[in-house]
């Protein structure tokens, strides 16, 4: 890679296809092609003895947490063959891998050259192994010692006018002890600015739950899929995205529950399960899990839901008392009376319609569950990512309040959380709107004054970086460009900044797409064995269902360069706040107990933290609607009032969601392969509907470009190849991150401002 390029780095995934293959749609997921595709993955990154020695610790309760996603871990018994899915050991292969990248790689590749790889590509080049540094007009990054980076950044940050001139952002791998430590740095050197992963996932879970129910996270726990009469799954595909979730629906299925899938798409997980532990599973004898779908369009929840009350209100006068649950109404809600008023004035035939449901089909659900009462909901990117994503969560919570569903046994609130430790880093205080019992806290704790204003969540952070009020971008983990909507924005947004700094494991585009100067800080990753003076150290993560236990590494790090995240964190403190803080930053690196004692004093529900966190599984964090207790202001849970407006879609429109592909894992790409869908070695494609093809005169395998037209701007996509897929009319998907590049900066949910990544207006336009 010799060849001198002058133009700027690409933002985006190269527009060339790597040669399509396509298969049939899979009607279960796991199996042993599950089983063979994790060892595949891991024995080819790791190989035998360190990818075998990695899987045997991950999820175990002296192991170390999986870095994929945040589905909880079994609190009694864990299996003792294998606590992961195909994903997690995927996750575990790219952090486990014995590939590296130090100097000589950086001398021998420039900046624009990498970038002109796709993301699959960089991602698969190996774990960093040093601190490099990226001069201003720079192509190559260069070594720097750590010291010499620390400095560079401190220089940097106190040059500032203000604090507020710099960005903070924490990824969702971030350790508690991690997140905290960032948190009070960030907060001592005077800003509010953490973004954070989550204002791009479950912000508007976050939102709609707080000013419903009280409480911002869900309410159910593991043992409650055991004892579910009903579980309804909406905008979510565990089979890719939360795979073990498939166990726990396969033990609630024998026990009796009644599954309802509600999405766009069919998705092989949503379908049956094999369970890659059991004979029948490895045999492909698994367990059909759904026991109706419904294909709803693309952000049409809302109607169905609304469908879904009405019906129930007329059941409910024909067996009073048999099917809203009164006393929990009357006892524990406000605003039933104007809600029932709002919904039986609405029309089952135009909701069906709206929802593109037939309205047989949600009688026929009603049926189903209209005397259950132990219901679980389920929801994930497929609900939080549209304009409407709070009041249609909203929807979900006042159909679980007229059945008086929250706070019992088999019950409850279920958001489904993406990166391993995204719910326990906002615990820990990440968060640009922090409460007043924070910030009291850490005054009374370590003595100096936080900042009261609310800093920028990642939307507003992109458009400060882009208009020059941001200035310095420091990324706690992940991929923050290919994570975000409107590429070329975002990308304008990061050159802007004087500084662009990432704590990362491995390589990735954000690092590629950097401001005038760039620094890369190497860490540990989960899967490490993290010492401190010869002395092991662990750290503690928070799951989907509000549970913390600890995460202890094994594998010997691929280098003696890298840093904990924790360690990372207190000496960049140090080297910023100098003698302004009186905070003992040393005390925290000696000995991670240190930090858990501070979290303890800080945060509430960590009582005895150390104790707790070494018990067998952890702790459970206190939760109020876990107890059936709401804390709102009136101390009730509120039922919600939506007017639904539905997205009007000119002539030739379409409304596009963007989704995962099998091989992926938020922005991480394991593999070009998709196989639950049927589609092998490539990712530019673009599922459509094939009466949305005949209109357009496409054939399968078409190539087309994307665009749209926003606030005025064209966006482009460009080279995407058509797949006849079972989607509603007049809707496509795509995958992220190759098509972030159409979602407006400007096209974000209500209240969460969350990116409207599953409502995007697009046109097609078919190459010649
Ligand atoms: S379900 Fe999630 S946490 Fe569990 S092993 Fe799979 S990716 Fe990891």
């Amino acid at each position: 890679m010799s060849e001198m390029i002058n133009k700027e780095p690409a933002a985006e995934n190269p527009e060339k296809f790597t040669g399509i293959r396509l298969g049939p749609f899979k009607e279960s997921a796991g199996g042993l092609p599950a089983v063979l595709s994790s060892f595949k993955h891991i024995v080819a990154e790791a190989g035998w003895v360190r990818g075998l020695k990695a899987l045997a610790r991950v999820n175990q309760k002296d192991g170390f947490d999986c870095p994929g996603c945040a589905w909880p871990d079994p609190d009694d018994e864990r299996s003792g063959i294998a606590e992961y899915c195909e994903n997690g050991a995927k996750a575990v292969a790219e952090e486990a891998t014995l590939k590296s990248i130090g100097a000589d790689f950086f001398a021998n590749n420039s900046v624009p050259e990498l970038a002109r790889l796709s993301d699959y590509e960089i991602g698969k080049k190996g774990r960093i192994t040093a601190p490099m540094y990226l001069k201003a007009g720079g192509q190559n990054y260069e070594p720097i010692s750590w010291e010499a980076a620390f400095q560079k950044i401190a220089c940097s940050l106190n040059e500032l006018q203000s604090p507020d001139e710099a960005i903070f952002y924490t990824s969702g791998r971030t350790s508690n002890e991690a997140a905290f430590l960032y948190q009070l740095f960030v907060r001592h050197f005077g800003t509010n600015n953490l973004p954070d992963c989550s204002n791009m996932c479950h912000e508007s879970s976050g939102v709609a739950l707080g000013e419903s129910l009280g409480i911002g996270k869900g309410s159910v726990t593991l043992k409650d899929f055991d004892h579910a009469e009903v579980i309804i799954i909406l905008g979510q595909n565990p089979g890719t995205n939360h795979p073990r979730m498939l166990t726990s629906l396969q033990k609630a299925k024998k026990n009796g529950a009644v599954i309802v899938s509600i999405n766009p798409l069919p998705e092989s997980g949503l379908i049956g399960f094999n369970h890659p532990q059991q004979l029948k599973g490895l045999l492909g004898l698994g367990t059909t899990l759904s026991d109706i779908f419904l294909p709803v369009k693309i952000n049409s929840d809302m109607p169905l839901l609304q469908a879904i009350a009405l019906l129930l209100f007329e059941e409910d006068e024909k067996a009073p008392g048999k099917v809203l649950d009164p006393v929990f109404i009357r006892e524990n809600t406000d605003g039933f009376e104007a809600y029932k008023k709002h919904i039986q004035k609405k029309k089952l035939a135009d909701l069906a319609h709206l929802a593109g449901i037939h309205d047989d089909a949600i009688r026929e659900l009603v049926q189903l569950i209209r005397y259950k009462k132990k219901i679980i909901a389920c929801w994930a990117m497929g609900l939080t990512q549209h304009k409407n994503a709070v009041d249609t969560i909203k929807e979900i919570v006042n159909i679980l309040l007229l059945k008086g569903s929250i706070g019992i046994k088999g019950g409850g609130t279920c958001p489904v959380r993406g990166h391993s430790n995204v719910q326990g880093d906002r615990t820990m205080g990440i968060y640009e709107k922090p409460s007043r019992g924070l910030l009291q806290a850490i005054r009374r704790e370590f003595h100096f004054d936080p900042p009261q204003e609310p800093g920028f969540d990642v939307v507003d952070s992109i458009k400060a970086m882009h208009g020059g009020s941001a200035k310095i971008f420091i990324a706690l983990g992940g991929n923050f460009l290919s994570a975000t909507p409107d590429t070329g924005f975002t990308a304008a947004a990061l050159r802007k900044c004087r500084l662009t700094v990432h704590i990362s494991t491995k390589l990735n585009r954000s690092h590629l797409v950097h401001g005038n100067e760039a620094l890369i800080l190497p860490c540990l990753g989960r899967s490490d064995r993290d010492q401190v003076m010869g002395t092991d150290q662990f750290v503690s993560c928070e799951n989907s269902m509000g549970v913390v236990q600890l995460s202890k590494g094994s594998l010997a790090p691929v280098s003696d360069q890298l840093l904990s995240e924790p360690l990372i964190v207190a000496r960049l403190a140090k080297a910023v706040l100098g003698e302004r803080s009186k905070i003992n930053w040393d005390k925290f690196m000696d000995d991670y107990d240190h930090i858990r004692n501070a979290i303890e004093k800080t945060i509430p529900g960590f009582d005895n933290y150390n104790q707790r966190v070494r018990q067998p599984g952890g702790f459970y964090l206190p939760n109020c609607n876990r107890e059936g207790q709401f804390e709102t202001q009136s101390r009730k849970a509120i039922f919600n009032i939506a007017r639904y407006q539905p997205v009007i879609l000119d002539e030739g429109e379409l409304i596009m969601m963007t989704i995962r592909s099998h091989d992926q894992f938020n922005t991480t790409i394991y593999g070009l392969d998709d196989r639950y869908r049927g589609v092998y070695n490539e990712r530019r494609v673009i599922f459509m509907n094939p009466v949305d093809m005949k209109i357009r005169h496409l054939e399968n395998g078409d190539i087309v470009d994307l665009y749209n037209h926003h606030d005025g701007v064209e966006r482009v996509a460009r080279q995407f190849i058509v797949v006849p897929y079972a989607i509603p009319e007049t809707c496509v998907a795509t995958y992220f991150p190759e098509t972030n590049v159409l979602v407006p900066i400007t096209s974000v949910a209500e209240k969460s401002n969350t990116p409207a990544s599953k409502t995007v207006v697009i046109k097609v336009e078919k190459k010649s």
